[in-house]
This record gives structure tokens, C-alpha cells and sequence, in this order.
């Protein structure tokens, strides 16, 4: 099935050279409209790509192409900066608090799939928040992390569990100038 998807660009974005090289699963720990609104204000500095309601609806609040300001200080596989390489999608609500509705997880699958083979993505690929920033972030909740990426091999293939991973490619010096680290 198809979720409904709507734009609000945030102005918190930039620069136009996002790596692509995989996706990164957050909670907002706000409701869906709330998260918006704070995603469209300058003085967050805070945004993702993407933003799934519980009813499955996604807003996109910044554009595949440009750096989203989700990650923060971060590292997957042997690099920091996740930001520059990793979209940032996530679920409106706390999962600490209520679990991931079924929509949810449709919703993002149906997100993942243009994106999945188009950009050679693989379940080594995708990672929760709190992984990359251990002892900093807590989203999301391991229990919802493992029915999401349950869900994700499951419709896609492969191991659950990211074992074996290929390894990223080096990034350009040039893009890594600044790249803001907020969240
Ligand atoms: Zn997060």
C-alpha cells in the first residue's frame, strides 16, 4: 500500500553532498505535528529527512540529496559524522513508551524500497541512533529496534544481525568542513 507523503522543507539542512550510503532510525520523542514545528524552526538546528506518523503518513523535511542535522556526534563503522552519509528517518513518538505501530514499520519499509537497491543499501547498512552514539542517545528502544530490522531482512533479505558488513567508502575531504553537529 502506499502512505500519504507531504514536504515542509526545514531551513535546518545543508550542504547539497549527503553520501547516501545508508539510513539511520530515530524517535522524536514528540508527536507528529510537535516534531514538525520544531523541525521548521532555525533555532532547533535539529531536522531528518523523513518523519513517519503512526498512521504511516511520512513528512519530508529535508531533501535525500542535502545533510540532514540528525546524528550529532556519531560513529558507524569506523566513521564519525553519520550526518554526511547516513538519511535520518524517524517515528514520531517515544518507543520507550508505546511500541511501533504496524504502519510505522510498512511505512518505512515502503520508504527503505526505491532506496534499498537503487544505492546498494543491505541490513549492515541501517543502524538506530543509539548505536552510533552510544551513552549519548537511547532511541530507539531495543525492543522496537529489533522488530524494525526484523522487519527490514525480512522483506528485503539478509541477516538481521549486521554481521557481515561492507565497509563504507572514504569520504572526500572536501566535504567534510564544518558539517554541523547538533543532536
Ligand atoms: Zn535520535
Amino acid at each position: 500500500m502506499a502512505f500519504r507523503q507531504f514536504e515542509r522543507l526545514s531551513p535546518n539542512r545543508g550542504p547539497a553532498a549527503h553520501e547516501r550510503l545508508g539510513a539511520l532510525f530515530h524517535h522524536s520523542g514528540r508527536g507528529f505535528a510537535e516534531t514538525i514545528d520544531r523541525m521548521l524552526d532555525p533555532g532547533s538546528r535539529v531536522s531528518y529527512h523523513c518523519l513517519i506518523e503512526a498512521d504511516g503518513t511520512r513528512c519530508t523535511l529535508v531533501p535525500d540529496a542535502e545533510v540532514a542535522w540528525h546524528a550529532g556526534a556519531s560513529t558507524f563503522l569506523g566513521r564519525d559524522r553519520c550526518n554526511d552519509f547516513l538519511l535520518g528517518v524517524s517515528f514520531a513518538g517515544d518507543t520507550y513508551l508505546s511500541p511501533l505501530s504496524g504502519p510505522q514499520i510498512a511505512s518505512a519499509l515502503e520508504w527503505l524500497e526505491p532506496r534499498w537497491n537503487a544505492l546498494g543499501w543491505e541490513t549492515g547498512r541501517v543502524a538506530d541512533h543509539r548505536q552510533v552514539a552510544p551513552g549519548r542517545k537511547r532511541d530507539l528502544n531495543p525492543a522496537e529496534w529489533d522488530r524494525l530490522i526484523g522487519a527490514i531482512a525480512a522483506h528485503f533479505g539478509g541477516a538481521a544481525a549486521p554481521g557481515s558488513v561492507s565497509m563504507l567508502k572514504s569520504t572526500p575531504p572536501s566535504r567534510r568542513k564544518n558539517p554541523p553537529q547538533t543532536r
